[in-house]
């Protein structure tokens, strides 16, 4: 059973009469599952080109900002870049906790473009994890590509047109917005990761052994259905505290209380569609 867990990623994947076969209709789980399938078709060529522009935009923003930033150290800013880094990873690290939650909790495929597009791939995720292992660079990164692309833009700008004493001021908030954005737009690549049992790179293995990005072990504690914590996907490291404090539950309630609205109805909806 526990090899089962392992192979798959996937705390309700602990099932060992799961049928892979095609044609069988009735997958609880998996590339077979109806829901699954459904989702994945949905995955379209407007969709596909928007993926491939964020992708080349962030990745050239970066390129330009990592330079400016190296040309641009000083020394005496060590320990203020060191806390920056921190910082900014903690803070991708709540974002991705708080992005995940609000997609795997609440809305629904059937919302206008947003459903199809955005919460589309968080319901295909929790019946077919291992989905997420085929996906190619470009589907995996798109999004989170594209949700920095604004903030890293305004660095390039600033970059142009500060003065070198402005640029020196603003220098460690900079770290801080960078190692933000670089821990955003890797995010869904450490999450494949953590669902990738086979041919990793050492290092990948290593930096999940060190607990810097998520580990495979430590993410599949969300994979428990209903997936109602362990959100964080970027390092983790906040899944705990935010646990303990029932952070989410809290949240839910509130919103519930509000609104109405069934947590994770949607989600359940899709893990149900057997047909
Ligand atoms: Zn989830
Ligand atoms: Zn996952």
């Amino acid at each position: 059973m526990a090899s089962e867990v392992t192979e798959n990623g996937c705390g309700v994947a602990a099932e060992p009469t799961q049928p892979q076969e095609p044609g069988r209709g009735s997958a609880r789980w998996g590339p077979q599952h109806a829901g699954a399938r459904e989702l994945a078709g949905l995955y379209s060529p407007g969709k596909r080109c928007q993926e491939w522009i964020s992708v080349i935009l962030c990745f050239s923003l970066m390129a330009f900002n990592f330079i400016h930033l190296l040309a641009n150290f000083h020394l005496g800013h060590s320990w203020s870049i060191l806390l920056g880094i921190v910082a900014g990873i903690l803070t991708a690290d709540f974002a991705s906790g708080l992005v995940h939650w609000g997609a795997d909790t609440w809305g629904s495929v059937d919302l206008p473009i947003f459903g199809k597009a955005f919460i589309r791939p968080f319901r295909e995720h929790h019946i077919d994890p291992t989905a997420i292992t085929r996906h190619d660079f470009i589907e995996t990164n798109g999004d989170n590509c594209m949700l920095t692309i604004v903030p890293l833009a305004t660095m390039a700008f600033n970059f142009l047109t500060l003065s070198p004493a402005e640029v020196y001021h603003i220098y460690p908030w900079y770290c801080y917005l960078f190692a933000l954005a670089i821990f955003v737009t890797l995010t869904n690549q450490i999450h494949k990761w953590s669902h990738t049992y086979f041919g990793l790179p050492f290092w990948v293995v290593f930096l999940q052994d060190c607990h810097i990005i998520l580990p495979r072990k430590h993410h599949r504690i969300h994979h428990v259905s209903p997936h109602e914590t362990y959100f964080c996907i970027t390092t983790g490291w906040l899944n705990y505290p935010l646990e303990k404090l029932g952070f989410w539950r809290t949240l839910e309630d509130l919103i519930q209380s509000v609104t109405g609205e069934k947590p994770r109805a949607d989600d359940m909806k899709w893990a149900q569609k057997l047909k």
